[in-house]
């Protein structure tokens, strides 16, 4: 288990994130490391770090815990990972399983992230009308998905290669 627990900058616990994550906030300036593994280090082209065990938000965030985080085409990016919930291949878009033409809303169960291509293929359709399969069904956004979501760090593309590895 190498994930890190990030802190509020109020140093209350909020959530874990990947080590690589937690390496690009500390790197980003919008984490310190509290508490770093002893013997492992992160190293890239122009990086050399302890690789962060425990790191705090250098600002406070509010991270809606009790209710739901509210719904945003940039949120279920991120949720998704900028992942095409149909082929698996980077996402730009936002589909609607049940489609807004039938009655489909705005919510985190009836979202998915999809690639420009399948979401065009689908149109008004469901994936059962469309032949279409979901590789994953869609889920309410986890608290980390929220705290990174509070820090704006919608961008996971954006992750150098060597962090990216095994961010997603
Ligand atoms: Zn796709």
């Amino acid at each position: 288990m190498r994930d890190t627990l990030v802190l509020n900058a109020s140093f209350e616990p909020l959530s874990t994130v990947t080590l690589n994550r937690a390496v690009v906030l500390v790197l980003q300036d919008k984490a310190v490391v509290e508490q770093a593994h002893p013997e492992l280090r992160m190293r890239g082209a122009d990086v050399d770090i302890p690789a962060p065990r425990v790191i705090r938000l250098c600002r406070y965030v509010r991270v809606p815990f009790r209710r739901q985080a509210p719904w945003s085409r940039r949120g279920v990016l991120v949720r998704d990972r900028h992942r095409c919930a149909y082929c698996g291949r980077r996402a730009t878009t936002v589909d609607h399983v049940l489609p807004r033409a039938q009655g489909g809303q705005d919510t985190w169960l009836n979202t998915v992230a999809a690639c420009a291509e399948d979401n065009h293929r689908k149109a008004d359709r469901t994936p059962e009308q469309a032949g279409m399969e979901l590789l994953r069904e869609p889920f309410e956004p986890t608290p980390a998905d929220a705290m990174l979501l509070a820090l704006g760090q919608e961008d996971f593309a954006a992750l150098p290669e060597w962090l990216a590895r095994d961010a997603a």
